[in-house]
């Protein structure tokens, strides 16, 4: 019960597969009691049973774009919880036409609503989530590896993925006087909604698996672990960092000897 009488806010349910929900299924178990709103209206069918599985409260309609659905939430939770304790952002999205190709093709319009959603979202958030952590708290976003090198397709997203990890730092530096924590979750490659954008995410997810220290992808249970540690006072002096959970892919500079021996040899299979 590492969790036990939290108060977290999860953004970034749409559906089982989502890591958001693994994470507030694993925090929920934990002792966590969960808010969980949902982003637009034909998201509900889904989160609600979720929600009600977990005795998540709060789930109501809460695009990070519309100010009084934003207003509307942190409102309910000010007036029947009072307080929170920490916030999970989860949340991104991009024109999937703009995830596969060059990132040099990037339209202004994408950039902005790239931006908008997936960093800017994190500061708003922060801010309304803060003024409820009057007795300190733990935020933490997710995050990936494309926003600190560039990997093929991920494009406008890896440019927003570096301004959340940078949003990250600046606002531990902003908090941590009122006791709050700003952390990221750098997690690795694992089929989503969002993720399915991905132009080529299914063999990235392949030869991910095949290339890591651990020599596997990385799973739900494993970023739902990291959350808790996060969430939970077992890491309260950590602030301001990004958490690597990616069987310790961005730790390496180059694929393992057999990975590189099986393309070596199919590249001279094709040019017999
Ligand atoms: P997901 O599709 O389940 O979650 C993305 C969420 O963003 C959805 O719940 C969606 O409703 C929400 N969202 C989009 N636009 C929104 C808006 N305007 N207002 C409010 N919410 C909005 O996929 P996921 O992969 O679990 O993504 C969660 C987070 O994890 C994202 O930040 C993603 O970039 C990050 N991440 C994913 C992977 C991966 O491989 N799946 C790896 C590392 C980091």
């Amino acid at each position: 019960m590492l969790l036990k009488g939290k108060k977290i806010l999860i953004t970034g349910v749409a559906n089982d597969w989502s890591m958001a929900w693994a994470i507030a299924k694993r925090a929920h178990e934990e002792g966590a009691e969960i808010a969980m709103p949902y982003a637009m209206p034909n998201l509900e069918k889904r989160v609600r049973p979720l929600a009600e599985s977990i005795n998540a409260d709060f789930v109501q309609e809460c695009n990070v774009q519309n100010d009084e659905q934003m207003d509307a939430l942190f409102n309910a939770i000010q007036e029947k919880w009072g307080r929170l304790d920490g916030m999970l952002h989860a949340i991104a999205f991009s024109d999937k036409n703009e995830l596969t190709g060059r990132y040099a093709d990037t339209t202004r319009d994408n950039f902005k609503n790239t931006m908008d959603i997936s960093v800017y979202s994190l500061v708003d958030l922060t801010r309304r989530a803060s003024k409820l952590m009057t007795d300190g708290g733990s935020i933490v976003a997710l995050t990936y590896f494309g926003g600190e090198k560039s990997v093929p397709n991920y494009n406008v997203m890896g440019v927003a993925k570096s301004a959340l990890d940078s949003s990250v730092r600046y606002l531990a530096a902003d908090l941590g006087k009122d006791k709050i924590r700003v952390n990221a979750i750098s997690a690795g490659p694992i089929l989503t909604l969002a993720s399915s954008g991905v132009g080529g995410i299914k063999s990235m997810l392949r030869l991910n698996a095949e290339t890591t220290p651990l020599r596997r992808n990385m799973t739900l249970d494993d970023v739902s672990g990291a959350a808790v540690y996060l969430f939970s006072n077992l890491s309260s002096a950590v602030t301001g960092e990004v958490h690597h959970v990616d069987c310790g892919y961005s730790t390496t500079g180059m694929m393992p000897n057999e990975m590189k021996d099986i393309l070596l040899k199919a590249l001279d299979e094709e040019a017999k």
